[in-house]
Formats: C-alpha cells, sequence, structure tokens
C-alpha cells in the first residue's frame, strides 16, 4: 500500500486487516481502542472513501446504538476456549 503511516500505535494497513475482525467484536479491547483511535486520527483513513468510510461510518452508527458489553464479550472468550 503506498500510504501506510502509524497513528496511535497502529499502521494503515493493520487497521484494514483488523477490520473484519472489528466488526465481528472479535477484537480485543485494547486493540479495538486502538482501531478507534487510529480511524479518529488519521485523515487519510477518514478519506479513504468508498466501502472503507461505509463500513467505517456503519460501525459507529452500530457501536453507537449497540455498545459491545464486556460481559458479554467475556462469556464469548470463555466459550472460544472451551471450545477450543
Ligand atoms: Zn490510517
Amino acid at each position: 500500500m503506498a500510504h501506510d503511516h502509524e497513528v496511535a500505535g497502529i499502521r494503515c494497513g493493520e487497521v484494514l486487516e483488523r477490520l473484519s475482525d472489528y466488526v465481528d467484536g472479535e477484537l480485543d479491547a485494547a486493540e479495538r481502542a486502538r482501531v478507534d483511535a487510529h480511524l479518529a486520527g488519521c485523515d487519510w483513513c477518514e478519506r479513504f472513501g468508498g466501502a472503507f468510510a461505509t463500513t467505517v461510518g456503519r460501525l459507529r452508527g452500530a457501536l453507537t446504538s449497540h455498545p459491545i458489553d464486556g460481559a458479554v464479550q467475556e462469556r464469548l472468550r470463555a466459550a472460544l476456549d472451551d471450545a477450543r
């Protein structure tokens, strides 16, 4: 990727790689916070446009209306550990 700079300790490419996990709520709180911080602080990602911007916009709306519950995440993680 021609444009790949670091904001909030995470690079644009890494944000893109994590986006599907982010959407699925599979990132842990620290990683999700880093992605959030990057998106908030990175002009390029904000201007990237197209599907990415649409996805981010949808995400922001979804997260606002349905905040991810920490206890639910913990139970999910425990269930995944059991399944392994
Ligand atoms: Zn970026």
